[in-house]
């Protein structure tokens, strides 16, 4: 796999040894400017050398929704990080088969980059409250700190309520100063359907995709 990523091959683990990584996961359906300012908000807060974006291969999460296909959800975070010198995408979850388990994703990249690579797990506060019925979360905080950032319309939970769902949870968690942006890629994709611009929610190149795959057209009420 070809991150970009200077540094060495990304599974030569020496070249990574003590590297302080990101890990935004996501469904991109489609990347907007929300993902791009919480990873970069947590990148500067946090000290990362870099932040990989993993596109989920089958967000299981989202099932019995329709999920644009796993190659148009790439391409569009290849065409929204091309060139930047601190994001790159990983395909380790969308060339992985089956759902797309977080844990097991961590444990990849672990294996990847080395013993000495700190990974942290960037997440919006509607991810966080859903984490405690993710599959196996304690595996999750084992392997990563979680960088959180505000989403409008949630609040957090309290850490007592964490902290009963998985042990451990809330001192798990660093918190990414981040202005609220109320920007998701169900609103977007409702934009398309209803015909609405969307210049601005997405880097151009995405939009550019959206046009050219002719994502979301018609898809009315598509959650
Ligand atoms: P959808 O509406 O389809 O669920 P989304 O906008 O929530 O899409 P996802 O791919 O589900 O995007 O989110 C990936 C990660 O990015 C999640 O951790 C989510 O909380 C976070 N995130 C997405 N948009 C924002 C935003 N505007 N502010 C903060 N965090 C965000
Ligand atoms: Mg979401």
């Amino acid at each position: 796999m070809n991150t970009g990523l200077p540094g060495g091959e990304p599974g030569d683990a020496a070249a990574h040894a003590g590297s302080r990584l990101g890990i935004m996961g996501g469904t991109f359906d489609p990347p907007h400017l929300g993902h791009l300012i919480l990873a970069e908000q947590a990148r500067t807060a946090l000290g990362l050398e870099r932040v990989l974006f993993v596109p989920a291969g089958q967000p299981w999460r989202k099932a019995g929704r329709h999920v644009s296909a796993v190659a148009h959800r790439v391409a569009m975070v290849q065409a929204a990080l091309a060139g930047d010198p601190y994001f790159a995408v990983s395909l380790v979850e969308s060339e992985r088969s089956g759902p797309s388990y977080t844990y097991e994703t961590l444990a990849a990249l672990h294996a990847q980059y080395g013993p000495g690579a700190a990974l942290h797990f960037i997440l919006g506060q509607d991810a966080l409250a859903d984490l405690p019925h993710w599959v196996q979360p304690g595996q999750i905080i084992a392997q990563a700190r979680l960088a959180v950032a505000v989403r409008p319309g949630w609040t957090p939970p309290p850490p007592e309520t964490l902290e009963r769902a998985v042990p451990g949870l809330s001192a798990a968690i660093d918190i990414v100063p981040m202005p609220q942006i109320d920007i998701s890629s169900t609103d977007i994709r409702r934009r398309v359907a209803a015909g609405a611009s969307i210049r601005f929610f997405v880097p151009e190149p995405v939009r550019a995709c959206i046009a050219a795959y002719r994502l979301y057209e018609g898809t009315g009420d598509r959650g």
